[in-house]
């Protein structure tokens, strides 16, 4: 029988810690629900003493989602254990990942401390927070780059406190698979209390090894593996969780291992994942990326055709993907839109059922094919903020010899507001427009567009952040029109900004 490896999932931790990927709280907790579809063994759900609105984040996580252990960040300090602790002790199967560094360049740099003092800090900190529960990790921080006499006398000394589990963190991406398939295997054998604790591994993509590396260590007695969803993570990423799991489903010579992951949600949680923190898929990243199950040369499409194992080893279906296929049009009709759902594995009461179907039908007026894509974006294009401004009116111009002008009224409850601006572009004058009603000082940072599906009528999403203040916040729209897309995510991000003031939900 192959042996069970665990799926510990730090998107909302580690993922969010991803440049300019702020969620809140309703973010998280709607990727936290997707996470527990997709059935991962823990959710690291946050690092709550970063702020108040993290921890209210977790503790929302921590009480509604039911199955995977909800694991919450500290340092060995009291306090943050404390903190973490009040953020999951309502789980069902909460846990507290206590770090701290390993290295000599964090201890002597970061901490000015000497190893025995950050060692006995660690004990302290472990048995502080077994007093407090059952389950705790305990994190090396920067282990590829320790010691290795004192990786192992860490490693002993906080099973002896009462880790249950121990994660050897490739913190800066600096191992390579061998070298760090051989550590975990020397730890194992090294470390005479080893075998009471769960070896765990967190890989960084610094040097494209992340993945590569958390396999060699499962193939060397790891039996955590800590990764996320597209890779996402500080710098250039953690491990890619689907990475991960298609390899082993792919290559069972290579990895003779099984999982709790339900791989038909792997597609569905990338999407959401990337919706919610504004980071775009890669077309050509493994496994998930757009271009995966694409076929340009004509002498690979002539052999797909034939047969589809001449050259694609994995099928899209795997992962609960599929190629884009027309499905419906205005007149499909509410049976058939039902069905398209269910078959979608999305379910819906009957009001949200009728809300929906309205948006579907706008959607179906401007877009005469719908695709299950068009369907995935519409029903992930909800905004998880109150509306203070809503968009009433939109009139741009633009083209060549002409000065690019908006006229934009917004709804502020009953109040019918309204600004005209010129401006580099028709975007840029709706933007200048909008600010003169909301007064509001922002900076715009990235812009991003995209296309849902192929064609002049496709549906474009626009992704952007802007900037106020210390905030970040990202901003969401989807139309046809593209211009509308902007306006409408220009919109979704002051909105937020405006609730995070209000409930001074800052972020780190
Ligand atoms: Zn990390």
């Amino acid at each position: 029988m192959s042996e069970r490896i665990r799926i510990f999932e730090s998107t909302l931790r580690d993922g969010e810690q991803t440049p300019g990927a702020k969620l809140n709280a309703q973010e998280k907790l709607e990727i936290a629900r997707q996470l527990a579809r997709l059935n991962v063994d823990v959710i690291e759900a946050g690092f709550p003493i970063s702020s108040p609105g993290d921890l209210r984040a977790v503790q929302q996580i921590a009480r509604e989602i039911k199955g995977p252990v909800i694991a919450a960040l500290a340092r060995t300090v009291k306090e943050d254990i404390a903190c973490a602790w009040d953020a999951v002790k309502d789980a069902q199967k909460p846990r507290l990942h206590v770090f701290l560094g390993a290295s000599d360049i964090h201890m002597e740099k970061k901490f000015r401390k000497d190893p025995q003092t950050c060692l006995n800090e660690a004990v302290q900190a472990v048995k502080y927070a077994r007093s407090l529960t059952s389950d705790v990790e305990y994190s090396l921080e920067d282990a590829t780059r320790a010691r290795e006499e004192y990786i192992y006398q860490v490693v002993e000394a906080v099973i002896d406190a009462g880790a249950t589990v121990v994660n050897i963190p490739d913190t800066v991406g600096y191992a390579v698979p061998e070298e760090f398939g051989a550590l975990i295997r020397r730890i194992l054998t090294n470390v005479p209390n080893a075998h009471r604790a769960v070896i765990s591994v967190h890989c960084h993509n610094d040097l494209g090894f992340a993945v590569s590396n958390s396999l060699e260590a499962v193939k060397n007695g790891a039996r955590q593996v800590e990764c996320n969803i597209n890779g996402i993570g500080e710098r250039a990423g953690n491990a890619a969780l689907e990475e991960i799991i298609v390899s082993m489903r792919i290559r069972p010579d290579h990895f003779p291992f099984t999982t709790g992951i339900n791989e038909k949600e792997i597609y569905k949680t990338s999407r959401l994942v990337s919706k919610l923190t504004g980071i775009p898929i890669p077309v050509n990243k493994a496994v998930i990326g757009i271009n995966a199950f694409a076929h340009s040369s004509g002498i690979h499409q002539d052999g797909v055709l034939k047969d589809k194992s001449t050259y694609e080893i994995i099928n899209a279906e795997l992962i609960g993907g599929q190629a884009a296929q027309m499905i419906l049009t205005a007149r499909s009709g509410r049976h058939a839109l039902r069905n398209q759902l269910e078959a979608l594995d999305y379910a819906m009461n009957d009001a949200e059922f009728a809300e929906f179907y309205e948006r579907f039908i706008e959607l179906a007026d401007r877009k005469k094919e719908v695709y299950r894509e068009d369907l995935e974006a519409l029903l992930i294009d909800v905004s998880y903020t109150d509306p203070i401004y809503g968009l009433e009116y939109l009139h741009t111009v633009g083209g060549t010899r002409t000065i690019p002008a908006a006229v934009v009224v917004l709804m502020r409850g009953e109040e019918s507001l309204e600004a005209v601006s010129s401006g580099t572009g028709p975007i840029d004058a709706a933007y200048k427009a909008i600010d003169m009603i909301t007064d509001l000082n922002i900076e715009l940072g990235s812009f991003n567009i995209r296309a849902v599906t192929q064609g002049m009528d496709a549906l474009g999403e626009v992704s952007i952040t802007i900037k106020h203040e210390d905030k970040h916040i990202i901003g969401r729209g989807m139309s046809t029109d593209i211009i509308e897309a902007s306006v409408k995510a220009y919109l979704d991000g002051i909105n937020k900004l405006i609730n995070v003031k209000a409930h001074n939900n800052i972020q780190p």
